[in-house]
């Protein structure tokens, strides 16, 4: 079977015409799986897409995080409907905001008052603006390879998106700001030690990714992010965990709450960064943490921070639903269950045809590496073998399997995806590995 998509090649010349790069983000173009036209869907339900040629495909790029219900859950539809019935913006507080900033703080205890915002970019933007006006410091270390949106701090070293396009640093970044920013290897605690007892008195924070979801699925090794609250406390520095990959995508939770870490006092931060899935598909993001240093933001504080949207009753009441759905008993356990059913086969397909595959798996969530190493820091995720892995994406692709265009991307599953999805996804995969070993 191998799909035909002459609309989608069509829309792309046309879009090429009027949208900067035929895109409106660069990881959606297919320039780092060999170029050409990226799909365009039509529309999604449940766990697949369908595209302007009338294609199918099982989804797992999920919206690079986002969609873990699956597309167009029945719930969180009627919600947006409902708001959008009641009207979608109003520049005033709503009763839903209050709702949706509870149910986050009984999820993450470390956040005792929450503001909502547009994008993860800018919650992850503020977070440091915050821990700045805080500490009154300003340098902040961050690790190799983990993506923190696009504003300028964080641009530095930030991973898939970037690194997949290779470029390590983007223009128009002012030096002078690149060189607030030191960069550590990840599950390298050693290289943040010395980087702390280098520069230690100037930094504001240390912001990482806790488990990141930015060059693969990578876990931190045990005892790093204890020993990272406790190195960056010792030097008067605020730790910001970015969890907008990570909030509500391996357990009704983030991180810092999840069952791998046993202390989970050893790991608290002092700030998180939310977006994606806290806004069931819509656009959102929020950030949180210690009463005191929240209380840095106007109004109550001198660290400003606002928004038009910030707070919208569509993308709130989108939230509110999408985390509902993920307090349905078992809805992480059958994520997970399918997804070792489906990791299990990669491995064995792999392994038929002797292709060295790294797999990191995180509950519903994985990576597959073309390499016969571990993942474990971005080093590693870079010596993987980018062409088979753009063999792979088309060859899946043209049986109806939509992954990222990135070797750096995850695969994510949601609570939509049917163990019909998983055996047409690990026959596709089957053949794709025989078809890349002859
Ligand atoms: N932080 C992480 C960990 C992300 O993965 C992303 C986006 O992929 C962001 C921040 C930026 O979020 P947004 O694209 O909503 O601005």
């Amino acid at each position: 079977m191998s799909i035909q998509r002459p609309r989608s090649e069509q829309l792309y010349g046309e879009a090429l015409q009027h949208i900067v790069g035929g895109v409106n983000s660069p990881s959606r173009s297919f320039k780092a799986v060999g170029g050409g036209a990226p799909v365009f869907m039509k529309s999604a339900k449940g766990a697949h897409f369908y595209d302007v040629d009338g294609n199918r495909y099982i989804d797992y790029l999920c919206a690079y995080g986002p969609i873990i219900t699956g597309h167009a859950h029945p719930h969180i539809t009627a919600a947006i409907t409902q708001a959008a019935e009641n009207g979608t913006l109003y520049g005033t507080p709503t009763e839903l905001e209050i709702e949706l900033a509870r149910m986050l703080k009984a999820a993450i205890p470390s956040m005792d008052k929450v503001r909502f915002v547009n994008s993860g970019t800018e919650a992850v933007m503020t977070t440091i603006r915050v821990a700045r006006a805080y500490t009154k410091r300003n340098k902040i270390i961050k690790f190799a390879g983990c993506y923190h949106g696009h504003s300028d701090l964080v641009l530095v070293a930030a991973g898939s998106g970037p690194s997949t396009l290779g470029i390590p640093d983007s223009a128009g970044i002012p030096v002078s700001i690149a060189s607030e920013v030191i960069t550590v290897p990840f599950n390298d605690i050693n290289g943040l030690q010395l980087a702390l007892e280098r520069w230690g008195d100037d930094v504001a924070a240390v912001m990482v990714e806790p488990i990141v979801g930015n060059f693969g699925m990578v876990m931190p090794k045990p005892g790093f992010l204890e020993e990272l609250c406790r190195l960056t406390r010792q030097a008067g520095a605020l730790v910001i965990y970015d969890e907008v990959i990570s909030g509500f995508r391996f357990h009704y939770g983030s991180s810092q709450t999840y069952g791998a870490f046993p202390d989970k006092q050893a790991i608290e931060p002092d700030l998180t960064a939310l977006g994606k899935i806290i806004g069931g598909g819509l656009p959102i993001g929020a950030y949180g943490g210690r009463k005191a240093i929240m209380e840095q933001v106007a109004p109550l504080g001198p660290a400003y921070q606002a928004g038009t949207m910030a707070g919208n009753p569509a993308s709130i009441s989108a939230g509110i639903a999408c985390l509902e759905v993920l307090q349905e008993p078992g809805v992480y356990e059958r994520m997970d269950a399918l997804a070792v059913q489906l990791t299990d086969a990669l491995r064995q397909s792999a392994d038929r045809y002797g292709i060295p595959l790294a797999i990191n798996r995180i509950r519903g969530s994985f990576s597959a590496h073309f390499c016969d190493h571990p993942v474990t820091n971005y080093d590693e995720a870079q010596d993987t073998d980018g062409e088979q892995f753009a063999r792979f994406f088309r060859l899946m692709l043209d049986q109806g399997v939509c992954l990222a265009p990135s070797k750096y991307e995850a695969w994510f599953l949601t609570t939509a995806h049917t163990e019909s999805d998983i055996e047409q996804t690990i026959a596709a995969a089957e053949y794709a590995l025989k078809t890349m070993a002859q």
